[in-house]
């Protein structure tokens, strides 16, 4: 059955929220969940820079979670809703797992595989076709991109500007510790790593549990 529009709302908000989650830790705030029978079956976030892997877009994280809990690759009662429209791998990954509709949010100048600069969803060509519904909430996300992005300009702005100043200072008197600085670094990039890759790692092993105690009382 397809979704009321407030079912489409409310859906689009937990891949806001899923967005949100990656600009926390750092990367560029894109979420997807994949809905089934009105309920979430997978949900996902950028994890490019953490795992240092290019596939692992908002919506490949997703799908594998909603084929872990489905059991199956086969997603052809499942809509995935994504704050940023798809790019051609995730566009691609959707067809190959036969998803019935996305709903995403704010158009992709550079990379858009939804209709911006190339239109694979659609496209009958392709043995599925994935039903496409694009612009939802799409000012929300576009912002959520923006203020990012602003937001790391700013830290690099003042990142150089504390740069010169310990030039200038170290051309003085006052020199800087290196080892307060190395272990003020050490300290706050690994932690943040393992963090995200650790809840990642969870979240995706709760879900298999969750997944198998169903399948159990499915056999009962
Ligand atoms: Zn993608």
């Amino acid at each position: 059955m397809a979704p009321t529009p407030k079912q489409i709302t409310e859906f689009m908000h937990a891949a806001e929220d899923e967005a949100q989650m990656a600009g926390i830790i750092g990367e560029v705030p894109i979420g997807a969940v994949v809905v089934h029978d009105g309920k979430i079956v997978g949900r996902g976030h950028n994890l490019r820079e953490h795992s240092q892997n290019g596939t692992h877009h908002a919506e490949m994280m997703a799908i594998e979670e909603a084929c872990l809990v489905l059991h199956t690759w086969r997603l052809e009662e499942c809509d995935l809703y994504v704050t940023l429209e798809p790019c051609p791998m995730c566009a691609g990954a959707m067809i190959n797992s036969r998803v019935r509709t996305c709903y995403w949010g704010a158009a992709d100048p550079k990379a858009g595989a939804a209709g911006t600069l190339v239109d694979l969803l659609t496209d009958t060509r392709f043995n599925h076709q994935v039903g496409s519904v694009g612009g939802v909430d799409a000012d929300i996300s576009a912002k959520m991109l923006q203020d990012f992005f602003r937001g790391i300009r700013a830290k690099r702005k003042a990142a150089k500007k504390q740069k010169q100043a310990a030039a200038a200072a170290s051309t003085t008197t006052v020199v800087a510790d290196p080892a307060v600085a190395h272990a003020e670094a050490e300290h706050e990039e690994p932690e943040i790593t393992g963090l995200a890759v650790l809840k990642y790692a969870a979240k995706l092993e709760a879900k298999q549990k969750q997944a198998d105690q169903d399948a159990k009382a499915a056999n009962k």
